[in-house]
């Protein structure tokens, strides 16, 4: 069986950012919380949960005033620095350097008067937050081209006459181009800010060539990690025979044979332990098919 794993497989730079700053964290703090999941993936969290690391919905958990609080990479919304500034909760932001210049993007834009649309999942942590830096009534969040009416009749709604565009970090490029396309025809003259982040980028062009290549694709990654579903959305495309999975333990023994060309990639809050399991695990198998 022929393995090849994606150059760009596993954590990006924001992630190994936050699991680092996590790390150091949890061994010098006595009581240590994170808002949120850190990163998009169990067995990261679970590892620093074991080493004390206690995760919390909301700020109202903290009882002690004196404990300290993680912010998660994938960023918060504005009011929570307002609420650990007005407690004096000592906070650890590990917001991705990356989605921390989105929200100075919507802030910025904002004030300078413009509408401003962000393109994103509408439940994703990162697009709370972000959405959070804009005015309530000059904003609108939308997934995809089969909302643009909307968005379109929320902009003449709003009475102002910019309009800028943003986008999820881990969007998808080809949903973005397309997006611009299509506002471009209705409003000539947006603002375009291609915010998506070029680990991003790069693994999904990776993946769509990868998938090309191989007989079977497997992609790695948390079942809620945004910018994984995205990979394999790509790969599932190119490949009929894609798998998404968490660990080795989803695959199933009987679908892999010696003859095959593997291929692997890994969402950006994939750690390289899980992607050399299920190396170990597809070699283990090839040997015994
Ligand atoms: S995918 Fe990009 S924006 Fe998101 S955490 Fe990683 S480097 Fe930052």
């Amino acid at each position: 069986m022929e393995i090849i794993i994606g150059k760009n497989a596993g954590f990006c730079f924001g992630v190994e950012r936050a699991v680092n700053g996590a790390k150091e964290q949890v061994k010098k703090e006595k009581k240590i919380y994170c808002l949120g999941e850190l990163v998009h993936n169990s067995q990261v969290i679970e590892a620093l949960e074991k080493d004390g690391m206690v995760t919390i919905e909301n700020l109202e958990e903290i009882q002690d005033e004196s404990a300290k609080v993680m912010f998660r990479s994938h960023g918060v919304a504005k009011e929570i620095y307002e609420q650990a500034e007005k407690r004096k909760i000592f906070y650890e932001d590990l917001t991705c350097p990356k989605v921390l210049y989105l929200h100075k993007l919507a802030e910025k834009y904002t004030k300078d008067g413009f509408f401003v649309l962000l393109a994103g999942s509408k439940t994703h942590a990162e697009n709370i937050g972000t959405i959070s830096f804009c005015k309530k009534e000059n904003c609108y969040q939308f997934e995809g081209i089969e909302e643009l009416e909307d968005a379109m009749s929320a902009y003449a709604k709003s009475g102002l006459s910019k309009l800028v565009l943003l986008s999820q970090t881990t969007y998808s490029l080809a949903k973005f181009e397309s997006l611009v396309e299509e506002l471009k025809k209705r409003c000539p003259e947006i603002v375009v800010e291609n915010t998506i982040c070029a680990s991003t980028r790069i693994r999904q062009e990776e993946t769509k060539e990868l998938a090309r290549k191989v007989d079977k694709m497997i992609i790695i990654g948390g079942k809620n990690s945004s910018n994984t579903k995205k990979l394999y959305e790509v790969a599932k495309k190119e490949c009929e025979k894609t798998y998404l999975v968490e660990t080795e333990k989803e695959l199933n023994r009987e679908a892999f044979v010696n003859e095959d060309k593997v291929g692997i990639m890994a969402g950006a809050s994939t750690p390289k332990e899980s992607i050399q399991n299920i190396k170990k695990f597809l070699e283990k198998e090839g040997e015994n098919s």
